[in-house]
């Protein structure tokens, strides 16, 4: 039996991943299943899959967790040490599905134990991408990405040698303002910014769509992750999110993954491999289709992309700052303080003002200096939305 654990098990990629583990509920021990505020969802899932414990992040929630499972033999937890400690049960398989920074140190401890992460928060590879791989390394842990474009990019590189690798395109929906014109994007709303026309997601990474943060951060990730220069990334618009992403060799030859646009064949691949196993996604009727389209991103609707590339030339913690602002302009955008179009305007004046303190952003790269860049980051962004404000 294979242990697994999910962390963030009750979102979006957490209940794609449970889809899968309930359909041969005889081949997996859950070891530890995670989740925030959703303590309904969180129990009955570690109920009904025999889960040896389950953790809230939130340490008011226990009560509620412990009387939800009471009677079930599924073990309570809460808190920032009690999600550590589930990342240290020893378990084959560790799905990383918190979504946000606050996914890097149970991905961190996880790595420790010499575990298979299957990694979809992608913004641990952004934060502390250098930390992270060689924690890997060093544990003989092995990663594998649950980002569709980075599964299909990983999946395209097996059998073949990086080293003849031209370029990496990853393919990008647009968002759900793809075809508004540029002026109507200042009002867009946050119910508009929260359908994405292709993909069923949570609601932070479905707004970062329409913004191509998303993709910012994916490019970040892919840079990270595969060890390619920036230059060799490429994003293209692909509004029909078939193709999920291209690597391009240097013999002309261009590799393509495509598949129907639903997170469990990334999921289903990181829990089978190195073996493909029958997976419940759509098989695609490419006559049906009949058309893929492809375009060049404008760089005046996504301003995010170009940011992507200044952090990566600056490096160090520039990673872990541009995502901290980018969550903190997310979370004002959601909470109705900010428009949508002023996110990357926040983003690029905290990224300005950091970088200019060069001893700030080039210290080395440990759990305690992304959480202090985190830190500040959120607070100038703060400080820059107030400014504004006034
Ligand atoms: P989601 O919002 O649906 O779920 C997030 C999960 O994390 C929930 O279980 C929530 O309880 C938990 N969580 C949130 N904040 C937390 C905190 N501070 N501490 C501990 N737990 C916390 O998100 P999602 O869409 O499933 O995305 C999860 C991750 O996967 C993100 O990093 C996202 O970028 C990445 N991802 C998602 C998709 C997708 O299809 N949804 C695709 C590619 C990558
Ligand atoms: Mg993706």
């Amino acid at each position: 039996m294979k242990r697994v654990t999910v962390f963030g098990a009750t979102g979006s990629i957490g209940q794609n991943t449970l889809d899968l583990i309930a359909r041969a509920p005889q081949e997996y021990q859950v070891v530890a299943l995670t989740g925030g505020r959703n303590i309904a969802q969180l129990a009955a899932d570690a109920r009904r899959l025999g889960a040896e414990l389950a953790v809230t992040a939130h340490d008011d929630l226990l009560g509620d967790l412990r009387a939800a499972l009471a009677g079930s033999g599924v073990q309570a937890a809460a808190g920032q040490a009690a999600l550590i400690e589930a990342a240290a049960r020893p378990a084959d398989w560790i799905m990383s599905a918190i979504v946000g920074a606050a996914g890097l140190a149970p991905g961190m401890e996880a790595l420790r134990q010499g575990t298979t992460l299957a990694l979809a928060n992608k913004e641990s590879l952004v934060t502390a991408g250098p930390l992270l791989m060689a924690t890997a390394a060093a544990h003989g842990a092995r990663i594998l990405p649950v980002d569709s474009e980075h599964s299909a990019i990983f999946q395209a590189l097996v059998g073949e040698d990086i080293a003849a690798v031209e370029r990496i395109v990853i393919t990008a929906s647009g968002g759900a303002f793809r075809d508004w014109p540029l002026e109507r994007l200042a009002a867009a709303t946050l119910a508009e910014a929260s359908c994405h026309p292709n993909w069923d997601m949570g609601q932070r990474i479905t707004i970062d769509s329409a913004s191509m943060f998303n993709k910012a951060l994916e490019i970040i990730e892919t840079r990270e992750f595969f060890g390619v220069t920036p230059d060799q990334i490429e994003v293209i618009i692909h509004p029909e999110s078939l193709v999920h992403a291209l690597v391009g060799f240097r013999d002309g030859a261009l590799m393509a993954h495509v598949g129907a646009s639903d997170m469990r064949h990334a999921i289903g691949y990181a829990l089978h491999w190195p073996e493909r196993r029958d997976l419940p996604v759509a098989r695609l009727d490419l006559a049906a289709i009949g058309t893929l389209n492809f375009r060049a991103p404008d760089p005046a609707r996504y301003p995010a992309l170009r940011l992507a590339g200044d952090v990566m030339r600056r490096g160090g913690l520039a990673g872990a700052v541009f995502n901290a602002a980018k969550e903190r302009a997310l979370d004002a955008f959601i909470a109705g303080r900010i428009g949508f179009m002023d996110m990357s305007g926040i983003v690029e004046d905290v990224l300005t003002h950091m970088s200019s303190d060069s001893g700030l952003i080039d210290a080395g790269i440990t759990l305690d200096t992304v959480a202090h860049v985190d830190h500040l980051a959120r607070v100038r962004a703060d400080e820059t939305m107030a400014a504004r404000a006034r």
